[in-house]
């Protein structure tokens, strides 16, 4: 009989590969730590996706659904791996619920983590309370509360985004881009300016990376039709004068200092490596690209593969990815699993 594939991870690239799987008829298993399914777009409660424009309640919501209503696939919710011992086609994971299992091998999906801007404390966040992030204004937008500032609840009239917050920034070791925050941002000044029309909404950018199609979509549409306004800026410090924010900076496109009023900042958040990685790579023995991100080993050959034969990557635990990739990966790493499980079927026959 053949043995099953563990997921570990429940986000968009393993409800991907759990459904590619459960779909084809091949016994799954999904360990998701969290007390649900959905990954970051739904445990962070993001609000209308990019580039699709639908609700990530409904988006990753029918994700799930579509794999709760599969009968191949084993959820298992609030549970990490503890142990994973053996060779391709016959591994045992033990669980944190005290269950081992037996299973052909593994696809890591275990995604990011935002970064945390209290590591960037010149930015004000911690400090002053209406300086917030992305994941918390799509919160505000997607529990149908609406933009407002959190001291007083009071709607912005004035909004900052601020790019590249915990990206691209060698000061604190994150050398990496996170590839989605520019079309995110723009999508966010748009929602925030059609909610509140006399709010004025500027983004403060290194450089604008909406690249492909998201261009035209959202960083022309977003000024053209949105008069959403970009300040090409190397900021200084976030303060306050005791009623407004202050962004102050550098204008590098004039060269001339800046310091603009705001009632709210929001800082564009990274993706960091999720902080579980160490701890995985030492249970399922791989290794880790220099950041601290899942190695992938052979892009060409096997986009999928880890340094262990058996185990297999997806999504957002290689590095920044986008939902509709961490989707396609996914399915490469069942098809991957899928392969090897059929060849060991067929030797041991
Ligand atoms: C503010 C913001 C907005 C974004 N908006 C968009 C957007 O509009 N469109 C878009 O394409 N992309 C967007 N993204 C990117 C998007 O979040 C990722 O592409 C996507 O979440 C990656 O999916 P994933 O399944 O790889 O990882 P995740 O979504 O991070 O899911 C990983 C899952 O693994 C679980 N897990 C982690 N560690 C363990 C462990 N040790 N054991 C068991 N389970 C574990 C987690 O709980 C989680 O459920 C946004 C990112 C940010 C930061
Ligand atoms: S996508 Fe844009 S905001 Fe995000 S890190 Fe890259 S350049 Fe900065």
């Amino acid at each position: 009989m053949t043995k099953p594939t563990l997921i570990v991870g429940g986000g968009p690239a393993g409800l991907s590969a759990a459904h590619a799987l459960g779909s084809l008829g091949q016994p799954t298993v999904l360990v998701e730590k969290e007390d649900r399914l959905g990954g970051a777009p739904i445990l962070s409660g993001y609000a209308k996706l990019v580039p699709s424009g639908e609700w990530a309640k409904d988006a990753i919501g029918g994700m799930v659904g579509r794999v709760e209503a599969l009968p191949q696939v084993e959820r298992r919710l609030g549970t990490t791996v503890k142990s994973f011992a053996g060779d391709p086609g016959g591994f045992t994971a033990s669980l944190s619920d005290g269950t081992d299992l037996e299973v052909a091998s593994a696809i890591l999906c275990t995604g990011f983590t935002h970064f945390d801007p209290v590591n960037k404390p010149e930015w004000g966040f911690g400090l002053f309370e209406d300086v917030v992030t992305t994941t918390q204004v799509e919160q505000m937008i997607s529990s149908g509360q609406g933009v407002r500032c959190p001291s007083d609840g009071r709607a912005p009239k004035r909004v900052a985004i601020l790019l590249c917050v915990g990206s691209r920034d060698r000061q604190i070791g994150r050398e990496w881009c996170s590839k989605v925050c520019c079309t995110v941002s723009c999508n966010l000044a748009m929602e925030i300016r059609e909610e509140l029309s006399d709010c004025h909404v500027y983004i403060y950018y290194m450089d604008i990376r909406t690249y492909g199609l998201y261009e035209d979509l959202y960083y022309w549409r977003s000024q053209e039709e949105f008069k959403v306004k970009y300040i090409k800026a190397r900021i200084a410090e976030v303060t306050s004068d005791g009623e407004k924010l202050i962004v102050k900076g550098e204008d590098t496109l004039v060269k001339r200092p800046i310091t603009i009023p705001f009632d709210m900042v929001v800082h564009a958040i990274g993706m960091d490596p999720n902080v579980d990685n160490m701890l995985l790579a030492s249970i399922f023995d791989v290794e880790l690209q220099k950041h601290g991100h899942i190695a992938r080993i052979s892009p060409y050959e096997q986009m999928a593969a880890t340094s262990r034969p058996g185990v297999y990557v997806a999504g957002a635990a290689t590095g920044p990815e986008t939902i509709d990739d961490s989707i396609a990966q996914g399915q490469a790493a069942a098809m991957a699993a899928l392969a090897e499980g059929r060849s060991f079927s067929a030797a041991a026959e």
